[in-house]
């Protein structure tokens, strides 16, 4: 798979009218605020364009600039020139949204995501870039598209939740020269958008922190880290799905810890398997893919078939022989 040119995808982003913006389901900070800076940047063109997601805007994310435009996909199928699926690592992780754009004369890929295969007409996959915000930006400024205040908010968001506020490993001097000129361009306010993006969280997301705090589990070791979320505590909870993004933050926090994994109990008979590494040299990537599911070396997800018990024993099994196999 060969990655196209940015001019490529702006000539198509300017000859072409109307436009839908997708992103996967369960949505993080990074699908959401790049569908909404890279639709901004094609309304100030003076294009038609559709923002969708199967989940709709998310509460916790609602504070993004005219996150009003990001709407849930309408049952029957819209016409539209082109459909564009951002941060998304299989085309089935676009959900109810693949129905919706069925008459799209144009596919276009653009994604951070390793295991992405490249489906579609146009693909820029970069496994280099932290978050798919920071290819929209290079896309915009290298293309001179529009970049307004809304359009910088929305960037700045995407790529300060993919890289853990600026923390993880592929976090460059490229991101944060990005981010400066992001906070310059659309005269941001950090403080603000950060105590928007980590400090206004729902009491409940807490009181769901301390229910899967008792499932903890460590390997003998120490460098295997989980806990499980069950149906049933989800439902005494009332937690809604996008509560749990970052849990699993406080399992890779511990020293030691290499592997963190997060099981949580769906109601289609499968697991959410949430995965993270703190080592290179252990790709939960791989580890998800053997699962069925994908994402990046530090980071991965798989949805699996069977009970939480079952779906806990296998991945762990898996993780344990590939962290035996790594030190013998
Ligand atoms: P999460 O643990 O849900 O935050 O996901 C970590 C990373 O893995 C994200 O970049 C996801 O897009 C990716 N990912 C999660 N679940 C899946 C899946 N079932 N298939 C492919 N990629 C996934
Ligand atoms: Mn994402
Ligand atoms: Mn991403």
């Amino acid at each position: 798979m060969s990655n196209t040119t940015f001019e490529q995808i702006a000539k198509v982003l300017r000859d072409y009218r109307t436009f839908a913006i997708l992103g996967h389901v369960r949505p993080d900070g990074d699908a959401l605020g790049s569908q909404l800076a890279l639709a901004l940047s094609l309304e100030q063109l003076g294009k038609e364009v559709r923002v969708w997601n199967e989940d709709g805007m998310l509460e916790k994310y609602s504070f993004l600039p005219r996150a009003e435009l990001l709407t849930k996909p309408p049952a029957n199928a819209e016409h539209v020139d082109v459909a564009i699926a951002l941060d998304t690592a299989i085309q089935n992780r676009l959900g109810t949204t693949l129905a919706a754009v069925a008459s799209a004369k144009m596919w276009i890929n653009i994604d951070h995501h390793l295991s992405n295969p490249g489906y579609g007409d146009l693909v820029i996959v970069d496994s280099s870039a932290p978050a798919t915000g920071e290819i929209i930006f290079n896309l915009i400024k290298s293309q001179g598209l529009p970049l307004n205040h809304d359009i910088a908010e929305n960037l700045f968001a995407a790529i300060s939740t993919d890289t853990g506020s600026f923390q993880y490993p592929k976090t460059s001097s490229r991101t944060l020269e990005i981010a400066a000129e992001l906070v310059r361009a659309g005269g941001l306010d950090v403080g603000k958008i950060s105590q928007q993006l980590y400090e206004s969280y729902p009491r409940r997301r807490l009181e769901l922190l301390r229910e899967v705090l008792r499932t903890m589990r460590f390997s003998e070791c120490g460098d295997v880290a989980s806990f499980s979320l069950s149906l049933k505590t989800a439902e005494e909870l009332a937690v809604l799905p996008e509560d749990n993004e970052g849990l699993i933050d406080h399992l890779r926090a511990v020293r030691g810890v290499i592997v963190a994994v997060f099981f949580e109990e769906l109601a289609d008979g499968k697991v959410r398997v949430s995965m993270r590494s703190k080592d290179e040299v252990v790709d939960v990537c791989a580890i998800c893919q053997k699962f069925g599911g994908g994402g990046h070396t530090l980071a991965a997800g798989a949805r699996v078939r069977g009970s939480l018990d079952q779906v806990e024993q296998r991945v762990l099994e898996e993780i344990r022989d590939v962290l035996n196999k790594r030190e013998s």
